[in-house]
Order: structure tokens, then sequence, then C-alpha cells
């Protein structure tokens, strides 16, 4: 059953096209990310859902209503949108249960107060009530900020970095919180991050933004092992790029040196042309090192540099007679120090080629 419908939408800000023709939708009840760097829109596509900024073109609806387009514009008062700010924007001069009761008056008072208790309750900020909130640590003044947007029951929460502002140990804790919260109450969601292990940890389904446009939509599992393109693939880990050739039915580094067998490779998200390049990609946690070479695509290496990172160990090897760094990582039983001489293996299955000539498709 699908809510909420963005079609072709786009903004500009005189020249500067902000969102770009995106084309989303969310499931009633769906956490939908809004993953991508800095200035890629992400906030921009928040304020027009929540009706801060108009489109410049496009349709905004959810369920059968339409709140956006050049015929139609419901005020964002009579959206029933709820909204979470970074900084939580909570009243300093309003006590916790003013602040959460706050966007309820068009209720009685008898109903304004049952539903300010139960919401509090329901984020476990009961004791707190009658506190204000530069009184509250970061983590209990963004679940008021939750608790406010959640109570009149709308149709859509939206949360810019809801999470960003709290301590690592802190955060973890609090997202599982409002993640188990919302998912209970089953309130589409739309959570703009640019953490990608967040996205990865909470969304039901990722939208990957990239200068204004989608570079990609699934969920996280099909966004980490299937990824559209280098730039997909990037945004979640390193990648080792080795530039390749296809040439009869083979995949080989420009260097001449390695060649891959793309029938083992599952996760291929293009077919190759004979004669074009590409970049064989694989990330650092794909590739296995040993002190044998037990098959014949296994490819001798010298390791260069070696970081211990405490779960494990990042490691960078030279592959022999060739200019290419290959970065591992992992737990090895093997000798790792400066200078050893080693065998690498790429898990094929795990691993993607791209156009040399785009990053993003
Ligand atoms: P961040 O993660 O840094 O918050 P973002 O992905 O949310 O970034 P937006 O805030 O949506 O990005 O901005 C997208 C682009 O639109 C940026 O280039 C920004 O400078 C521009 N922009 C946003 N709001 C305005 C505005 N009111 N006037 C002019 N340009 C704007």
């Amino acid at each position: 059953m699908s809510s909420l419908r963005i079609q072709n939408l786009s903004k500009k800000f005189g020249k500067h096209s902000a969102i770009h023709n995106t084309t989303w939708h969310a499931q009633r009840g769906e956490i939908v990310c809004l993953l991508g760097h800095s200035g890629c829109g992400k906030t921009t596509m928040l304020r027009l859902i929540a009706g801060l900024e108009s489109p410049s073109s496009g349709q905004i609806s959810f369920g059968d209503r339409t709140l956006w387009s050049h015929q139609q514009n419901i005020a964002a008062e009579q959206r029933n949108i709820g909204l979470v700010f970074q900084d939580y924007a909570l009243f300093p001069h309003l006590n916790i249960f003013e602040n959460v009761k706050f966007g309820l008056t068009h209720l009685n008072k008898q109903q304004q107060h049952q539903i300010t208790h139960d919401v509090l309750a329901h984020v476990s900020l009961s004791q707190h009530a009658k506190k204000y909130p530069h009184t509250l640590s970061g983590g209990e003044q963004q679940r008021v900020a939750l608790a406010r947007a959640l109570a009149p029951k709308p149709d859509v929460l939206l949360m810019d970095e809801p999470f960003s502002n709290l301590d690592r140990r802190l955060r973890d804790r609090i997202r599982k919180d409002t993640i188990g919260i919302l998912r209970e109450i089953g309130t589409t969601t739309v959570i703009v991050t640019h953490d990608p292990e967040e996205a990865l940890q909470i969304a039901d389904q990722i939208i990957l933004m990239h200068e204004g446009e989608i570079i990609q939509i699934g969920t996280p599992k099909q966004l980490y092992e299937t990824p559209s393109s280098l730039f997909s693939a990037e945004y979640f880990s390193t990648m080792n790029q080795i530039p390749c050739i296809f040439e009869h039915e083979q995949l080989k580094s420009t260097c001449g040196h390695l060649h891959f067998n793309i029938e083992k490779m599952t996760t291929l998200s293009v077919q190759p042309i004979h004669g074009q390049e590409y970049l064989f990609c694989v990330r650092p946690y794909h590739v296995s090192l040993s002190l044998t070479q037990e098959t014949a695509d296994y490819f001798a290496v010298t390791v260069i540099s070696n970081e211990y990172l405490g779960h494990q160990q990042s490691i960078d090897v030279q592959i022999d007679h060739t200019a290419h760094i290959i970065r591992v990582q992992g737990i090895f039983s093997c000798p790792t120090q400066i200078g050893q001489s080693l065998f690498i293996q790429f898990n094929l299955t795990q691993s993607f080629i791209f156009s040399k000539q785009s990053v993003t498709n």
C-alpha cells in the first residue's frame, strides 16, 4: 500500500537545481532514509514534503490526497506531517509537557492532556514532564522532539539528521529506541542522514542521492550487495579499483598481470562489451590473504603497510610486478609485517565491474 508519493519533483534556487526530477515512494509504515553527502538535496527534499518550501515542478501526494502540484498546494499546517529537526527546536520557555501538547490545540483540553500523557509515557519521559528542555540530556531532548512530532498522529514523520547531535555511545541506544517506537506506532517515516551505517541499520528503503538526483533506490542489502554504480559502491566503503579491459570473454587488468573470470561474478550490473574499459572493484573485506598460492587465481603480493584497528587489521599490499595497491581488511592468521610476501584472492561473488566513463551510472 503506497502512502507517500514523490513524482518528478524538482526544486531550483535561482539557477541552481537542488532537486532534479526525482521520483520515489514510501509504503505505509516504512522507514525511508534519504542518504547522501552534504549539499546533495536531502534537507530540501524534506522541506518540500513538509510544505516549508515550494517545488519548481512535480507532485507530492499522500494516499489519494495531493499535497502539492501545479494546481494544488496544501499549506504546511494542513498536511498532517510531523517534523523533527537536527537541533530538536524545542521551545525553551515551555516545559516538556507543554512542548509536547503544543501541536494539539485543535483538540479539547481533556484530549490534549490525555494524548500528551500517553505519548510521554511511550517515550519513557513521564517523570520529566514538568522539567524545562535545557535541564534534559541530549538523548532526552531528542525523545521530547519525537514525542512532540508524534502527538498529533502524523501521516508522515520527517526527521532531519535526528541522531547526529548525540555522542556515539548514546546515539546507538537512542537510535535503536527511536526506531523501536516508530515501528511499534507504524508511522511512515523519512529520515535524512549522511551516515551509510546508520542508513543500513535502520532503513527499509534507502534513497541514495547525489547533486540533487537519485542515484539508487533499494533495500540496505540491495544497495550494499548490488550497487548500480561506483558512486553507490563507494558510499558504503572504500573500494579497491583495478582498471581492466574486456577481451575474449576475459576481464584483464590493463597492466596485463591479472585476469578475472566474469562467470563467477554474480553481482554484475553491466554486461561487458568486447574492447571496452571497466573498473574491477572489490571491498577490502572481500579479499583474502594467505601464505601459499592455493589455486591459480591467487596473486603474489608484498605487504607495504599495516594498520591495527582493534577489531580488525587493515593491510595494504602491492601486487608483484604491478603498481596496483590493494587494501585488505579483516582478521588474519598469516604474518603481515611490512615486506612479507603473501598471496591474495578476490572474492568474485562480491566483486563488481563499473563503466570507466561515469561514477554515477
Ligand atoms: P547537508 O547534509 O549539508 O544538510 P543537504 O543534502 O541537506 O546537505 P540541502 O540543504 O538540501 O543539502 O541543499 C542542497 C543544495 O541547495 C545546496 O547546494 C544548497 O546550498 C542549496 N540550497 C538549499 N537551500 C537553499 C536556499 N534557501 N537558497 C539557495 N540555495 C539553497
